[in-house]
């Protein structure tokens, strides 16, 4: 019987199943999509992710792919102001690169992540959980992990509320491109004094851009969505470069600020992680980073509880790590996002006033 069900191939779920796997837990990996997704999204791993990828045996391919020493170049008024490292430790990297990473990883355990196999409903009794997958078959398992993202069918199912707020208007526009003649040395940070702005990341290993900017408005003032027009539009208006045309968009995306956690992160033998658990603001980069360390604390419960004799209340332990630790980033991020908005008005400031 499988020891441990996964819902979800993201970073969380994708770095749990390492975990539980290297530990010789029999575990399912189970996954809404068709197959994996080539999205920059998350795109830093922090000094305690790569610890933990470390002990997965991952770290030296990582760090083989990603960048540890990006530099920002400011620009104010289309005026190239300083550039400043980016302020942390960490490897620059996007989150499809790490997910890859993760997944070939697997493949050597012989675990495979099972796709078009969306959790849509659970149940729990003395012995396991049993979950029941969108085309009408059941999977059982002694535990589950509901690693399946901010918008988290698990935690639904476990009416588990998701408390917090989640703010109206879209903040962000999103997405992969490329920039031909654009220099690759640099995450190019543009703001104007009217309060806009574009920032362009260079993801390693590739041709593409992650791009961020707040949205276009229309004359009603509500946001557009994200197009390749609005991103050169964007791109024209604030980084002031005629020739160069953002090209190829792989992703597009937008954004809302939400800051949430879930009021618990077990229910019986189902667990909550990552996103699927507590979701911020992007300031600091902590989203991603936040869920590999969940799901290292998770895994320790769950060796613990599998391999057992397990100790009286070890399933609790989970939860009593972690929960705190998601209250603080929720207050944290929001802080850093505050001193992001703020040094941005000032020339040769960017997102580096968040990274501490
Ligand atoms: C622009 C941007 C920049 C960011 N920068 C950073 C950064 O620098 N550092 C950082 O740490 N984080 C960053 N983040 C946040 C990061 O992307 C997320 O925190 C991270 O993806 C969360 O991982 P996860 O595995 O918990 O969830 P997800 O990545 O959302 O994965 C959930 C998975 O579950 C699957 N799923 C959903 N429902 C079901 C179901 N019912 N059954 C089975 N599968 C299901 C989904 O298809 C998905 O594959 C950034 C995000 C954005 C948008």
């Amino acid at each position: 019987m499988t020891d441990v069900l996964i819902a979800g191939s993201g970073p969380t779920g994708l770095a749990l199943a390492c975990e539980l796997a290297l530990r010789g837990i029999a575990v399912r990996i189970l996954e809404r999509r068709s197959g994996p997704h080539r999205e920059s999204r998350g795109k830093g791993l922090d000094a305690s992710s790569l610890e933990a990828f470390a002990r997965l045996g991952v770290a030296e391919r990582l760090c083989a792919i990603g960048n540890p020493g990006v530099i920002l170049r400011k620009y104010f008024d289309g005026a190239h102001i300083n550039d400043t490292p980016a302020g942390s430790n960490g490897l620059l990297i996007g989150q499809w690169q790490v997910e890859e990473v993760l997944r070939e990883r697997l493949a050597g355990l012989g675990v495979p992540i099972e796709y078009g196999a969306g959790v849509v409903g659970i149940t729990q009794d003395a012995g396991g959980v049993t979950a029941r997958l969108a085309d009408g078959r059941s999977v059982r398992a002694g535990y589950a992990a509901g690693c399946d993202g901010g918008h988290s069918s698990i935690r639904e199912l476990l009416g588990i509320p998701f408390e917090g707020r989640t703010e109206e208007k879209v903040s962000m526009v999103l997405g992969d491109v490329t920039a031909p003649g654009l220099s690759r040395d640099h995450w190019h940070q543009w703001f104007t004094s009217d309060g806009g702005g574009i920032l362009l990341c260079p993801i390693p290993g590739t041709d593409i851009f992650q791009l961020q900017a707040p949205p276009e408005a229309d004359e009603r003032g509500e946001p557009l969505p994200p197009s390749l027009e609005s991103f050169q539009r964007l791109f024209d208006r604030h980084a002031r470069m005629p020739g160069i045309r953002l090209a190829d968009p792989t992703w597009l995306s937008s954004w809302q600020i939400n800051v949430r956690m879930a009021a618990r992160m077990r229910e019986g033998r189902v667990f909550l992680a990552g996103d699927a658990a507590h979701v911020h603001p992007i300031a600091g980069g902590l989203g991603m980073n936040t869920g590999i360390q969940d799901a290292a604390a998770l895994a320790r419960t769950l060796a613990a509880a599998v391999t057992g004799p397990a100790p009286e209340g070890v399933l609790d332990v989970y939860e009593a790590e972690r929960l705190p630790v998601a209250a603080e980033v929720l207050a944290d991020t929001s802080r850093r996002m505050e001193r992001v908005m703020a040094a941005v008005r000032e020339p040769g400031r960017g997102t580096e006033a968040g990274m501490s």
